[in-house]
């Protein structure tokens, strides 16, 4: 088989990789993008983690439970009777595999229309001569002056609980349980824990959280995780922090976890599955690193500089398989920017305002920093806070839970970071984010005509709290 040569090779179909490979196309390169990833009959399913078992079907499963525990627990607020209300668990499962199959096929249609050249298999190095890689890409060979690496990432296995994803769930499995299990353990409360935990909690399951750290979501701000741990409490997700699990072990239909709880008790907690969201790593395997010489640290991601590039000339990692957050957001950012540095311009990701958002019911999102990192920082800060319950829209929505907090630089009055949580925070903070890009001040946002009514009302009105004027509270 003939060697098919391009200027640029992405390897890895995910949103870091399949985003630079358009942005690389779209600067005048030949560029190809290898992706493995499989459908259920075989066939190509780029998108990666994000599109396949990450972001896209797990926020559809998240819709179709809430509708449920809306149509159980809301409609009669407004009048609506809905008796007897079940769910086809199969059928949601069935919504989410169309969901998902409708962005592969729309990542396939931008590859052709940007003419990208798509491999359907495993991109690996198998060497390089004279500044050019030589790769394989599935059965064919293909060379690039530039290579970009975006390999993603792989669930953190918990030792002696190997996933089978049918009683020991990873993302994979946790996403297509078959029937609503009666109980449901999750090991990890992170985003993917509490989100896949939120799922089926609201279908029915009941669902026990084991959290090693003593501190719940220690990365957010703290009265933002006060607040959720509050507020998943009543809807009967039973968080425990500080666990430390001795022994996980499966029996036919069932699984046993004992641990040691936060006092140092031990506990037997007995589920139907068990879902292990403990992290992620970073993944390389098949990449064949060691034919170029690709350096990677000691946890398996690819060493790289802030500009993305390996310790290779011409070769370029972006996503989760290099340092930084694992959000799909992120891995886009520097697939954008790396396409750019090779066509020699500036390509730009501001760390400091890239947002997180956790997709649970209320929503929690955020950029910037943290009050407690702030006080850790010694950064003279005002914060302004304004609650959902005097929020017009909130009301009528009758989703009144939660707050928009903005944190400014006492002295300049620079938005320093926002932290919602509250209905729809994953689409407030956009602003928040745009805000902090172009530096505003608290002040600039106060001053901002805000439509009426609007949930973005209380970012506006945070923003008066820093100044201690708020109208409406
Ligand atoms: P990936 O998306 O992992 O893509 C890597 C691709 O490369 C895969 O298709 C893989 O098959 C392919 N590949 C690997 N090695 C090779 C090889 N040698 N040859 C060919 N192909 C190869 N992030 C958010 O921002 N928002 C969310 O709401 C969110 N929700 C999530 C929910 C879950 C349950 C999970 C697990 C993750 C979630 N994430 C979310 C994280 C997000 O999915 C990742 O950060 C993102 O997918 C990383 O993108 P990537 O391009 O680096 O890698």
């Amino acid at each position: 088989m003939s060697t098919k040569n391009f200027d640029v090779v992405v390897i890895g179909g995910g949103p870091g990789g399949y985003i630079a490979a358009i942005r690389a196309a779209q600067l005048g390169f030949n560029t190809a993008c290898i992706d493995e990833w499989k459908n259920d009959k075989g066939g190509p399913a780029p998108g990666g983690t994000c599109t396949n078992v990450g972001c896209i079907p797990s926020k559809a499963l998240l819709q179709s439970s809430e509708h449920f525990e809306h149509a159980n627990k809301h409609f009669a607020e407004h009048g609506i009777t809905a008796d007897n209300v079940q769910i086809d668990v199969a059928k949601m499962i069935g919504r989410k595999a169309t969901v998902v199959k409708q962005n592969n096929d729309g990542i396939l249609y931008l590859f052709k229309k940007n003419k990208v050249s798509f491999f359907h298999g495993r991109g690996s190095f198998v060497g390089a001569k004279d500044g050019v890689y030589e790769l394989k890409a599935g059965e064919e060979t293909v060379t690039a002056k530039h290579v970009v690496i975006a390999t993603g990432s792989n669930a953190r296995q918990l030792p002696g609980a190997e996933f089978d994803e049918e009683l020991i769930l990873s993302n994979d499995g946790a996403l297509r349980i078959g029937a609503t299990p009666k109980t449901l353990g999750v090991i990890g409360s992170g985003v993917i824990g509490l989100e896949m935990g939120s799922v089926w909690r609201r279908l029915g399951a009941e669902v026990t959280i084991l959290e090693a750290m003593p501190a719940f979501l220690a990365a957010a701000d703290e009265s933002v995780a006060k607040e959720a741990a509050k507020v998943f409490k009543k809807q009967g997700l039973d968080i425990q922090l500080g666990v430390k699990i001795a022994s996980v072990t499966k029996g036919k239909d069932s699984v046993t976890i004992a641990y040691a709880d936060a006092k140092g008790a031990e506990q037997t907690l007995v589920v139907d599955k068990l879902i292990v969201s403990i992290g992620r790593v970073p993944n390389t395997i098949g990449l064949n690193p060691e034919a170029v010489g690709l350096k990677l640290d000691e946890r398996g991601a690819i060493v790289v500089d802030d500009e993305c590039k390996t310790n290779l000339p011409g070769v370029w990692a972006v996503g989760d398989v290099v340092r930084g957050p694992m959000l799909a957001h992120k891995a886009e950012e520097e697939g954008v920017a790396v396409a750019e540095r090779i066509a020699g311009q500036h390509g730009h990701v501001n760390f400091a305002t890239i947002p997180w958002v956790i997709y649970t019911s209320p929503e929690i999102a955020w950029v910037g920093k943290t009050e407690q990192q702030l006080k850790a920082e010694g950064v003279p800060y005002k914060a302004g806070q304004f609650p959902f319950l005097a929020n017009g829209r909130a009301r009528a929505l009758g989703d009144t839970t939660g707050f928009v907090k903005m944190l400014a630089h006492a002295q300049t009055d620079e938005v320093l970071g926002v932290h919602i949580i509250g209905p729809m925070a994953s689409e407030l903070i956009a602003e928040a984010v745009m805000a902090m890009e172009f530096k505003a001040s608290a002040e600039d946002i106060a001053r901002i005509c805000h439509a009426h009514p609007s949930l973005s009302e209380a970012t506006k009105e945070a923003a008066l709290a820093v100044d201690k004027r708020t109208l409406n509270f």
